[in-house]
């Protein structure tokens, strides 16, 4: 196969796996979702579960995106440096943007700053956002696709804590913006939290803490044990549903971290909604691929 007909055929499929997940939830979250519905007890929390279901089944049947805010596409990129395509991913991650965006369809969703007009077609300057993280001797390539929406994670917030604030300082934060701003997106939420040395590693380890799987839980014991106290502690707000009252406000709590500097504790929070769209494709060096955030998939 030359390049020109290798680049196509990624293409193809990275278009054709951004438009699946504009439609189908992964598998971590259906099941998080069907668990959550079981444990409710009040009638009107299970009548949003079961519409969530519904919507899934419609979204399937009529064969259209599930949530009206397909958002700004981000993709996490796991490169091996001898993945044969390496020098044309960036493009033809933006090549397969616009063909989803009239294929699915996707929403419009990037806007020129400054000059203040809709591109229609979802790529702008900087638009989709691309993370590379390189892999040296490697020859595969992993892909996150995550269709981030205005009302979720694209606001999130990060600050830099006095070190004296410690980690009930982060969990003082943590909770803050559950009960301000997390409530712009859709619950039961499941929230990224970032700890590192600076806002802008924070930030981005609070986006990459929402593409762990759901039920996943971070190495260190400790990190652990407070993604328990901040579930339980989110849980007892009551959001629900909807935020329409409940037991549970959340599908998880993801804690990413890195070493800081004894001074600082970067600091950021990262809320995926009940929507919660991203999947993971994995390609071998013949382009072969498995993805196995949703199951049945033939791209
Ligand atoms: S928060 Fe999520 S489910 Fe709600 S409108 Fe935004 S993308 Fe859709």
């Amino acid at each position: 196969m030359t390049n020109e007909e290798q680049v196509k055929k990624i293409t193809c499929y990275m278009a054709h796996f951004i438009s699946h997940i504009a439609k189908k939830l992964p598998d971590d979250v259906t099941a998080k979702l069907e668990d959550l519905r079981k444990k409710e007890d009040s009638p009107l929390a299970k009548v949003i579960y079961e519409t969530m279901t519904r919507n899934q089944k419609l979204a399937d049947e009529l064969n259209r995106p599930c949530c009206q805010d397909t958002g700004v596409l981000q993709f996490w990129v796991k490169c091996g440096t001898q993945f044969p395509l390496i020098d044309d991913l960036e493009a033809l991650l933006k090549k397969a943007v616009m063909i989803s965006t009239q294929e699915a369809p996707l929403r419009h969703n990037s806007v020129e700053v400054f000059d203040e007009y809709n591109t229609g077609t979802n790529v702008g300057k900087g638009t989709p956002t691309v993370w590379w993280d390189i892999v040296p001797h490697s020859d595969t390539c992993e892909i996150y696709v995550y269709m981030a929406g205005g009302g979720c994670t694209l606001p999130g917030h990060a600050m830099v804590l006095m070190p004296g604030e410690g980690y009930e300082g982060v969990a003082k934060f943590v909770l803050d913006r559950m009960t301000s701003y997390g409530l712009n997106a859709c619950p039961p939420l499941l929230v990224g939290v970032g700890i590192a040395t600076s806002i802008e590693t924070a930030a981005l380890l609070s986006k990459k803490a929402l593409m762990r799987p759901i039920g996943s839980h971070n190495e260190n014991e400790k990190a652990a044990k407070m993604e328990q106290l901040l579930e339980d502690g989110i849980n007892s707000i009551g959001l629900g549903p909807q935020g329409m009252g409940g037991k549970y406000s959340v599908l998880g709590v993801h804690i990413e971290h890195t070493a800081r500097h004894p001074s600082t504790i970067g600091v950021a929070v990262n809320v995926g909604c009940w929507s919660h769209r991203r999947g993971h494709i994995i390609f071998d060096k013949a382009l072969n691929y498995i993805v196995d955030t949703h199951s049945g998939v033939t791209l």
